[in-house]
């Protein structure tokens, strides 16, 4: 009785730790670079009085600079704060059926927080055992679909065949395509949005464009689609970005040269580090993403090198749960970093 059984009550995600001391991070899959020089100019240049104003709703320099780059029209783009807000108000407005929404059992661990909060049914369907996602299991009827890919935190991509095939098989349900990860690995979904209007992709600018301190993220859909999405967000908060951010996203997006110069040094960075755990041992998914997901070797317990790691300074992630328990999730970081990491590992092992 009383106001505790009026009160809505989750089980929060566990976002990774971001300690203040300085250490090795390797846990939360940010960019080991700094943002564009053209970012920070943005900032810098920024006429401050202006923020006794609130900033534009539609964000529209930014989805407009977005929609520019990807050969879209602005209609098609949406954007909110990191694409953890742009996919809780996709929830909120695309999962309002009564049947279960579908995602993966070992997928980015939000999607169940935010159907629970939400109260939306879902059922997730198991990975098969090299943890890929068998596209047969979505055919059943469904109230959506959420597929991160490539996937976290296996870093497994699936292939652009795989994702079509599961749109065709729910014309009747909206496909959410967690594009986090996608400019480091495989093919992006993003050219089908004209093809099936029950498509949205969603990215970030938090991992290849090295601005998880901004919170932007974004997606794209047919018109339709982003004006219910639009139209959700309106009703919740109308502002969401914040004036600084949408000049810095703008300023993100128009240096693409220095946006593929940083994914081109993760992805080297990426297969010399795969090397160099191999070598220790460790076994790994081949990876599409800015992480590695690695199995210590025999007689090791991941768990045990995540805290012998971090007693050294150095922070991986590791998830207590079923089926990937025994397992490290790396995110890329420099390479001296990583030479780093390898050294620790070294000791740890013995
Ligand atoms: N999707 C996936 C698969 C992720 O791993 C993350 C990062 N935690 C996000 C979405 C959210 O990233 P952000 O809110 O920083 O855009």
């Amino acid at each position: 009785m009383g106001i505790e059984d009026k009160i809505r009550k989750v089980t929060p995600y566990t976002p990774g730790e971001q300690p203040k001391s300085k250490v090795i991070k390797l846990n939360t899959n940010e960019s080991p670079y700094p943002p564009s020089p053209k970012v920070i100019q943005a900032l810098k240049t920024f006429d401050w009085d202006r923020l006794r104003l609130y900033p534009d709703p539609a964000m529209s320099d930014l989805t407009e600079s977005l929609a520019e780059y990807y050969g879209v029209k602005a209609s098609e783009v949406f954007a909110g704060v990191g694409s953890d807000d742009v996919l809780s108000m996709c929830f909120l407005t695309f999962f309002a059926g009564d049947k279960p929404v579908f995602f993966p059992d070992i997928t980015y661990s939000f999607y169940d927080v935010w159907a629970e909060v939400y109260r939306i049914p879902y059922e997730t369907k198991k990975l098969d055992d090299d943890f890929r996602i068998k596209a047969e299991d979505y055919y059943a009827p469904n109230g959506g679909v959420v597929i991160a890919n490539p996937n976290a935190p296996t870093g497994i991509g699936e292939s652009l065949d795989l994702i079509e095939d599961v749109l065709l098989h729910n014309k009747d349900s909206v496909v959410i395509v967690d594009e986090a990860y996608i400019d480091f690995g495989v093919k992006s979904a993003l050219p089908l949005i004209g093809k099936y209007d029950n498509l949205i992709v969603v990215r970030t600018m938090s991992k290849s464009r090295a601005m998880a301190g901004m919170r932007i993220g974004y997606c794209f859909g047919n018109e339709k689609l982003i004006k219910y999405l639009n139209d959700v967000k309106y009703s919740v908060n109308s502002y969401t970005l914040n004036q600084p951010s949408i000049i810095a996203g703008k300023a993100a997006v128009e240096d693409r040269e220095y946006f593929e110069s940083i994914v081109k040094r993760v992805k080297a960075t990426r297969e010399r580090a795969a090397k160099a755990l191999s070598d220790l041992g460790f076994s790994y998914f081949p990876s599409d993403t800015n992480f590695l997901f690695v199995k210590p070797p025999e007689g090791h317990a991941a768990s045990d090198i995540f805290n012998a790691l971090k007693e050294k300074g150095i922070y991986v992630r590791h998830f207590n749960k079923d089926r990937i328990s025994g397992h490290l999730r790396i995110t890329m970081g420099t390479d001296e970093e990583m030479d780093a990491l390898a050294e620790a590992l070294k000791e740890i092992l013995g």
